[in-house]
């Protein structure tokens, strides 16, 4: 952000008064983006990259994702939900700062996972331009700082700009979606370890559809972080 737009944004904070990202309340001095309430009610998932968990389990026969976890339960009302359409829609960037500087750490605690490259679940380049950022860059550039990891944003990429895949069943979605992701120029990540990250998790169709994009690099190890997943 350039001063002069940080100035307006302080000005901004200044005029109206700011409201909880989560419940809509008035944020007290001191709070920033959530309420102490919310911040204290976010459904944490505990999830971490040393034991088992559900985010594996949805990969499991799929795609070799060497471990993976999620920050949050999403559900279909509440503060999760919220968050996120305020980072998907709403041009809350800090949003993804807040989330990534709390995740970062502590996926940092686990030392034998080491990442060499965390790469953002790619918008398609029409739909980049229309939103103006992708929502997860800023969660994975926090991630990549506290894993003195490379943010790599340009070698993924998606092919086509489609609605989402749903409405057909695991495998047509699978057959219609692998190839809506491509590698380009991945011959630098050879044998490196990747941190696949993204919003959220439902049927984990977009992180198999990109795990198998990047696995036509030789050698490469994946694993997988989001800001939450459907329980
Ligand atoms: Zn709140």
């Amino acid at each position: 952000m350039n001063w002069a737009s940080k100035i307006i944004n302080d000005i901004n904070s200044i005029l109206l008064p700011l409201e909880c990202f989560g419940c809509n309340v008035q944020l007290s001095r001191g709070e920033h983006l959530l309420c102490t309430v919310c911040r204290h009610d976010l459904p944490l998932t505990d999830f971490d990259f040393a034991h088992e968990n559900a985010v594996d389990r949805i990969f499991y026969g799929r795609v070799r994702i060497e471990k993976a976890a999620a920050f949050l339960y999403f559900s279909k009302a509440g503060i999760v939900k919220n968050l996120l359409h305020f980072l998907k829609y709403k041009n809350q960037q800090e949003i993804g700062d807040f989330i990534g500087n709390w995740f970062g750490p502590q996926i940092a605690q686990h030392k034998a996972l080491r990442i060499d490259a965390v790469i953002p679940v790619p918008l398609h380049p029409r739909k980049l331009r229309k939103r103006g950022y992708n929502q997860v860059e800023r969660f994975g550039k926090r991630l990549a700082h506290h894993l003195n990891a490379a943010y790599i944003d340009n070698m993924l990429i998606k092919t086509h700009d489609t609605k989402t895949l749903t409405q057909k069943n695991r495998l047509n979605r699978w057959k219609s979606s692998q190839d809506l992701y491509v590698v380009q120029q991945g011959e630098s990540m050879r044998g490196k370890r990747l941190l696949l990250v993204d919003d959220v998790i439902t049927t984990g169709a977009t992180i198999e559809a990109c795990a198998h994009a990047l696995h036509t690099i030789p050698d490469v190890t994946l694993c997988v972080a989001t800001i939450a997943v459907v329980p």
